[in-house]
């Protein structure tokens, strides 16, 4: 009797407990594809990050099932250089290469950046700065993680956020909700990703509603597909596989496409509409969003685009609903709700707009089994005054020049790096020579000039030099206590360039955010190593006009 009861009492359990997902199905959209559009994913690893095991191949097989126009290949370095070099079009689909950066403060994907002897800098301000020079684009990658969350938002000029990371979801779920998605996968691992989905940050569209405050920036859905979950650092799962998640967070973006692309001009075009706001995002999983793709602002007959920004305050938002499905649509003006409409049947929505602000929309699937996440998710149309800003002119600071001589400066070299120092008296200049080459048995190279200081240098605001190389490149400037010590990275090119480092924006070199002080500094150096360069590397440094500044 008891044996029975136990196994009724399971097998009811069971039935409760996989009965949602038979309910789970696709809605009916209108599924008519227009041409301008490319859908594809965006934040994807493959076995070129330590991470990952997924083969290209494997990733381009998932892409063509999803039946998707590309994806963005984002693997782990600052750049990864195979990840930078894989775009390449399979049949259908373009791959495009990227990467995602490991900044102090965590990490970025980078898109259409070039490619140097020398790494992105560390420091998010210099590297989105540095980035926009080459016409790149840059997403602050899981802003709020569970392990690994963006620490510095004192940066502006980025192109914009990450709104929903699955791979940041899935660390989001507790110990047992991780087991019950891993069931789920294996019965309907659609089923399993939206159970996962549901746990995203809603901290993330806070800070992406914030941050347009003051700004431009665009919110983007990330797969940060790997092809497996990492329990622990010796654990991990192949799920979900790419085939699966690859139907889950779309984007949708505007491109022109009057003639045939080549590759390299498919991905500038796709570049361009993610660099101007022009795409939205999707739950594929809840129903494709083809159709959708005629919303915009309308102004005296005008269309204005979304990213796009406007001095007048007044237009009308025009949607085409591609479902017959009822949909709750929200508009936001400013992150706040500025109006709902529930909708049954309608094909259209117009809205009228009367005052100035940042208007977005996200549209909800009202029979949906998970109500609260977004089935789209449009960037903003930015209805702004004519900014009137002025630059404030940096005042004159007070200097102390080092003093120039041939013993200023002492050498040192890792391993079987070369280092040259020469002191050039009639140009009152340093000349650094050297090469790199990583040591035996490990990846580690450096090389670095240092002065030990004999003062205390904590009435001083910062460093400044002048500086040239042979070919550009990134060097640090360290400075060095008994325990530890604290950096930053600058660029010297080809060109005498003035650099200034404020000892406000030193870093410490372990990552940990100790207080800087200047009274106990030991050494001072320029240096370049493994973490900022490549093993064969070789350069020449000039340095001159040293000074401490207050
Ligand atoms: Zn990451
Ligand atoms: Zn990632």
């Amino acid at each position: 009797m008891k044996k029975y009861i136990l196994f009724i009492t399971t097998l009811t359990l069971l039935v409760i407990f996989f009965i949602p997902i038979f309910k789970y199905k696709k809605i009916k959209t209108a599924s008519q594809k227009v041409s301008n559009y490319k859908r594809g994913v965006y934040h994807v690893h493959s076995l070129y990050s330590h991470d990952s095991v997924g083969k290209i191949e494997e990733i381009i097989a998932a892409a063509k099932n999803n039946n998707l126009d590309f994806v963005i290949l984002t693997d782990h370095g600052r750049p990864n250089i195979k990840s930078s070099l894989a775009t390449k079009r399979y049949g259908n689909v373009l791959l495009i290469g990227a990467s995602e950066f490991t900044m102090d403060c965590g990490h970025m994907t980078a898109i259409n950046y070039k490619l140097h002897s020398y790494r992105f800098a560390p420091e998010p301000q210099e590297a989105i700065d540095e980035l926009k020079e080459e016409g790149a684009i840059e997403f602050i990658a899981h802003p709020f993680d569970t392990k690994i969350p963006w620490k510095n938002w004192n940066i502006r000029g980025f192109t914009g956020i990450e709104l929903i990371n699955t791979y940041s979801c899935i660390r989001r779920c507790n110990p047992l909700e991780k087991l019950i998605a891993f069931f789920y996968y294996h019965v309907n691992p659609s089923y399993s990703l939206l159970y996962i989905s549901k746990r995203f940050n809603k901290r993330n569209f806070l800070k992406w509603d914030n941050l347009n405050n003051d700004g431009k920036y665009y919110g983007i859905y990330a797969l940060d597909a790997h092809g497996n979950f990492h329990f622990s650092k010796k654990f991990s799962l192949n799920f979900p596989k790419y085939e699966d998640i690859f139907g889950c967070f779309n984007i949708y973006v505007k491109v022109d496409q009057s003639k045939d692309l080549s590759p390299l001009e498919e991905k500038n075009e796709i570049v361009k509409g993610l660099k101007k706001g022009n795409f939205f995002n999707v739950v594929e999983l809840f129903g494709n969003a083809e159709g959708f793709e005629t919303y915009f602002l309308t102004r005296n007959g005008k269309k204005i685009e979304m990213g796009k920004s406007i001095t007048e305050r007044d237009g009308e938002i025009f949607f085409k609903i591609p479902t017959k499905e009822k949909l709750k649509i929200k508009i936001f003006r400013n992150g706040k709700p500025f109006k709902i409409f529930n909708t049954n049947g309608e094909k259209t929505l117009k809205v009228k707009i009367t005052e100035r602000g940042v208007y977005r929309s996200e549209i909800f699937i009202e029979k949906s089994l998970f109500k609260d996440i977004p089935w789209i998710v449009t960037n903003p149309f930015y209805l702004m005054p004519p900014d009137k800003r002025e630059k404030v002119k940096e005042k004159e600071d007070i200097t102390l020049s080092l003093p120039f001589d041939e013993k200023f400066f002492s050498t040192r070299n890792d391993g079987p790096c070369h280092i040259k120092l020469r002191c050039i008296d009639k140009d009152k200049m340093y000349e650094v020579s050297f090469s790199l080459k990583k040591c035996k048995n490990s990846n580690l190279f450096g090389v670095a000039i240092y002065h030990k200081f004999k003062m205390d240098i904590s009435r001083f605001k910062g460093v400044e030099f002048e500086t040239r190389s042979s070919k550009k490149m990134r060097y640090f400037f360290v400075l060095r206590y008994k325990k530890g010590c604290y950096r930053h990275t600058f660029l010297s090119s080809e060109k005498w360039e003035r650099i200034k480092i404020p000892f406000s924006k030193l870093v410490e070199c372990s990552g940990k955010n100790k207080k800087l002080s200047l009274k106990r500094v030991k050494i001072f150096l320029i240096s370049v190593n493994n973490y900022i360069s490549y093993d064969g590397v070789k350069n020449t440094l000039y340095l001159k006009n040293l000074k401490l500044y207050r």
